[in-house]
């Protein structure tokens, strides 16, 4: 089973990853890290196929997705 892991102190909240993600596993949170962002957090991680595409377009290399 995948598993994604979210630098949440590295998150800027841009929700690059949530809008392509194509199975609607992440969703921006309503937790604040220390820079005032609220990060994204994995909310639907059964539905993740481990296709990796948001790992590779965060820009803060924010994402890291293990199979
Ligand atoms: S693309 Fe990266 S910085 Fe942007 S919301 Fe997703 S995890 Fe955060
Ligand atoms: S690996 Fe693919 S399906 Fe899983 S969270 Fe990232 S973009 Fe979504």
């Amino acid at each position: 089973m995948a598993k994604v892991e979210i630098r949440s102190e590295s998150c800027k909240s841009c929700g690059y990853c949530v809008k392509f993600c194509p199975k609607g596993v992440l969703a921006v949170g309503d937790k604040v890290n220390s820079k005032g962002y609220e990060y994204v957090a994995a909310v639907n991680m059964d539905a993740c196929i481990a296709c990796c595409m948001r790992a590779r377009m965060c820009p803060d290399a924010a994402i890291e997705v293990y199979k």
